[in-house]
């Protein structure tokens, strides 16, 4: 493809392999750089790039500050201090991130809906409305972001961790081996093809010298990271839960798979009452099959901090009892008709009568 991306562009999409090749002979090796001043300024970009992608709230900025090499550079120290750490969870949320943060800067190219100025606004666009920028990308990642349709295999292996019943192909139209994609669906898969990427490299092998000079840097992340997961991971408090929950996490603790809607429940259920995002896949941590990587994406599907924003509501009583997950109903379960106001009534009928569930059992 004959298009030569500009500084600016391969700036915040650094991870291209053009942004590779453009900041190769600008900086000394990475045990120079870090002894200079301007290896500082990097490192603290990195930095930035790892508390962006630990922290339950995202949001991005696309008019950057600094130089656009730097800006490069960062992503890969952000890689190698990651690397260093040798934690799963920051290679999974860190791949995460970046693809966010690219799906980002590719909707918000030539500006957002609600009227901000595109960070790269004089882009020319073709008559379908991409850039020559977007193009190349999906391009990069063997997506043809033009096409209307994906050949099946391909589709099968970007769509199979996604969450979202749209993406699953009994809800696809597939004709001779190639599945509809709607105009607004070919970021959401670039995104998600992006962050199986990047997340394959890592870790990088990195010598065991440089992350020792890393350390000092990498040690307070480690703590951080260490910290807000003790804070996330503290004990979860399910005495007010209603029985079809319970049943759910014991299914879920006893090795048993969940169903679709069983999981789909009880996700959206706890993130309701207030667990966060990590907790939740703690919770799930329990089973014995637990995948980090692909629980932590589910969850966040579900949960709204995808991307696409869409928080997921808990289903209703009677939705429970079609999809056969309503169990073990008790006395309380007959007047409410949903699994949040059970939560709700249980909660307040405990902190009156101070007693659990176990000593005060099912009485309002
Ligand atoms: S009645 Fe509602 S709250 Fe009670 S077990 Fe069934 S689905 Fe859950």
């Amino acid at each position: 493809m004959d298009f030569r991306p500009s500084a600016k562009e391969l700036s915040h999409f650094p991870f291209l392999k053009k942004a590779q090749d453009y900041i190769k002979d600008i900086f000394p090796p990475l045990e120079v750089l870090l002894k200079q001043e301007r290896g500082k300024i990097i490192t603290d970009l990195a930095l930035t790039r790892i508390s962006h992608a630990l922290s339950q709230k995202r949001s991005f900025i696309s008019h950057f500050q600094q130089r656009h090499e730097d800006e490069i550079a960062s992503f890969v120290v952000s890689r190698i201090i990651a690397s260093c750490i040798q934690d799963k969870n920051l290679f999974d949320r860190l791949a995460r991130y970046e693809a966010e943060r690219a799906y980002y800067f590719l909707v918000s190219e030539i500006g957002t809906e609600n009227g901000e100025r595109g960070w790269n606004e004089n882009t020319p666009l073709d008559e379908e409305g991409y850039s020559p920028l977007s193009k190349y990308i999906a391009n990069e990642f063997r997506i043809n972001i033009s096409s209307d349709r994906m050949p099946l295999a391909d589709y099968v292996e970007i769509a199979a961790p996604l969450h979202d019943a749209r993406f699953k192909l009994v809800n696809r139209r597939v004709q001779q081996g190639y599945v509809e994609i709607k105009k607004e669906e070919r970021y959401e898969l670039l995104r998600e093809r992006i962050r199986v990427f990047l997340r394959r490299d890592l870790p990088f092998k990195i010598p065991k010298p440089l992350c020792e000079q890393l350390d000092p840097v990498a040690e307070p992340v480690k703590k951080v990271y260490q910290e807000q997961m003790l804070q996330q991971f503290g004990a979860i408090d399910e005495d007010a839960f209603p029985p079809c929950m319970k049943a759910l996490i014991l299914a879920l603790t006893s090795g048993t798979n969940l169903t679709h809607a069983g999981r789909f429940a009880l996700t959206t259920f706890i993130h309701a009452v207030g667990m966060d995002v990590i907790s939740i896949a703690r919770l799930y941590a329990r089973s014995p099959d637990f995948d980090a990587e692909k629980t932590m994406y589910q969850v966040e599907h579900i949960t709204g901090r995808g991307g696409t924003g869409t928080e997921y509501s808990p289903p209703a009583c009677a939705a429970m009892m079609t999809t056969g997950l309503c169990v073990h109903q008790d006395g309380l379960c007959e007047k409410i008709s949903h699994p949040l106001s059970y939560y709700k009534v249980r909660k307040k009928d405990m902190a009156k009568t101070k007693k659990t569930p176990e000593t005060n059992p099912n009485v309002i």
